[in-house]
């Protein structure tokens, strides 16, 4: 289906619809890119990714993997302005209200704004010989064959509001989260795929500031996130050229873009010492911007029985998380490295063989953000069995990694998948976590509801 003759329209201009163009343009005679807003070249947040406007670190797996795909990705970041940062010496991390000890972890991460890394993206991939940007036009519907069985292309507006069918071998949906794919679906008559979706009622508010470079001594990321006695986070970061986003989260009423629970409460409750005071007397650049996110919800393409030849949907609109843990530009990463493994291996039936290929990957980052969620009280719902055994035992873990380099330096190494999950489980690092007697504190980790 897909072959050097093959014209492939991408929907979506973000992080997925951009790495799934540049594996496709390796493969494809041409891709266009259809995007409904005007592409900001200076990295401005756009209308059609509000989330822009908040607090995106981008994990090390995900870091590589787009390098990996995009070449010169890393260095151009950097020498555009991002901030280069050790994660654990110059990062103070909290999980679960336990505090990583900090030391050499080996990871250096790029921190920037979402629009910053998207744009950087999006200057590799257009310059392409053979990838072709339609910005300001609004994919409509999915064209299809008399009797639904391949897609062939899709109905768009122009900017002028003027209907066009462009046609196409093979349509990639990187439309985001909402699902809009789900309803051109139900009109040519296909099941939806089986959701698994999880409610967790997450809030962001995030505002942008000018601070000097000292404003957390030496560290440049401080995360302390929600837990089970407390279900509200705070995160302060480095972004490119000095700038700083400071992201107060939390969870159902705990979160901070509902009345009552204000960024600035969450501020003064848990920036560092000092850290409020200089926040509330140096310039903001922005308004505080807030975002909802209702549920986590995972979309099974991989178990569909029966689907359209020509169409793949991708990124966000397969998997969103919960964005507190950073998850979602690393998995469109490695689902635009699962499409590129899925080309080179050549044979029919495209999309079954992607979502099949890919999904291992989803499955390990949904498994991890929905047992952390799992763990704090205001997420409702009946605990399943795995979280009730393993979380008395992540507790000692995370209590031994408050002084234990190794096991502080693995657990980062694990969270910005860096490293497999399974280093966690290394029997030297058992044997620590068995003998750990250092934790005298309440059981923060176990207040899991069961209802
Ligand atoms: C508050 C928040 C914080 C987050 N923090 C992190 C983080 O720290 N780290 C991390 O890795 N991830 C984070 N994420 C997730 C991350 O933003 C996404 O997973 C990632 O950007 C990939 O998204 P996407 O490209 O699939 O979709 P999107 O970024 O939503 O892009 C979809 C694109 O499709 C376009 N579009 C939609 N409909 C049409 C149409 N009909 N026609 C044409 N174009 C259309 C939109 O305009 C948009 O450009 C966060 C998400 C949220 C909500």
């Amino acid at each position: 289906m897909v072959n050097a003759n093959s014209e492939v329209i991408v929907i979506g201009a973000g992080i997925s619809g951009l790495l799934a163009a540049r594996v496709l343009a390796n493969s494809c005679e041409t891709v266009t890119i259809i995007e409904r807003d005007r592409l900001s070249q200076s990295g401005q947040v756009r209308p059609g990714v509000p989330q822009g406007s908040h607090i995106h670190g981008l994990l090390a797996r995900g870091h590589e993997a787009i390098e990996d795909l995009v070449p010169g990705f890393a260095e151009d970041l950097l020498a555009d302005g991002a901030a280069s940062v050790e994660f654990l010496s110059e990062t103070r991390i909290s999980y679960q209200g336990y505090t990583l000890l900090q030391s050499p972890a080996d990871i250096s991460m790029a921190f920037a704004s979402r629009p910053f890394i998207e744009s950087r993206i999006a200057r590799k991939v257009l310059a392409l010989p053979n990838v072709r940007l339609l910005d300001g036009h609004t994919v409509q519907a999915l064209t299809a064959t008399p009797h639904g069985d391949r897609i062939t292309g899709v109905q768009l507006a122009t900017p002028d509001g003027e209907r066009v069918k462009r046609p196409a071998t093979l349509v990639v949906a990187a439309l985001g989260k909402a699902g809009q794919a789900l309803s051109w679906l139900d009109r040519l008559g296909y099941p939806r795929p089986k959701e698994s979706r999880m409610r967790i009622d997450v809030g962001y508010a995030s505002r942008h500031y000018q601070l000097p470079a000292d404003v957390l001594g030496k560290d440049r990321f401080f995360f302390d996130g929600p837990h089970a006695d407390r279900p509200c986070g705070l995160m302060i970061g480095v972004q490119e050229n000095g700038t700083w986003i400071v992201t107060a989260c939390g969870y159902g009423a705990h979160a901070p873009h509902r009345t009552g629970h204000s960024f600035h409460e969450v501020v003064a409750r848990l920036a560092p010492a000092g850290v409020a005071e200089r926040l509330a007397a140096s310039p903001a650049l922005d308004d505080i911007h807030t975002f909802g996110f209702p549920a986590s919800t995972r979309r099974h393409y991989e178990r569909i029985s029966r689907m359209p030849e020509g169409l793949i949907a991708f990124g966000d609109a397969v998997c969103s998380y919960n964005p507190i843990y950073g998850i979602g530009m690393t998995s469109a990463a490695l689902q635009a490295k699962a499409l590129a493994s899925t080309l080179e291996a050549g044979g029919r039936r495209l999309p079954q063989r992607f979502y099949r290929r890919a999904a291992p990957n989803i499955t390990l980052l949904w498994t991890l953000s929905s047992t952390m969620d799992h763990l704090i009280s205001e997420v409702p719902g009946r605990r399943p069995l795995h979280v009730q055994l393993v979380a008395p035992f992540l507790k000692r873990l995370l209590a031994t990694a408050e002084y234990d380099p190794e096991m502080a330096r693995t657990v980062a190494r694990v969270v910005t998948f860096a490293a497999p999950l399974p280093g966690l489980l290394h029997p030297r690092l058992l044997v620590r976590v068995l003998h750990n007697r250092h934790d005298a504190r309440e059981n923060p980790v176990v207040g899991v509801r069961d209802d």
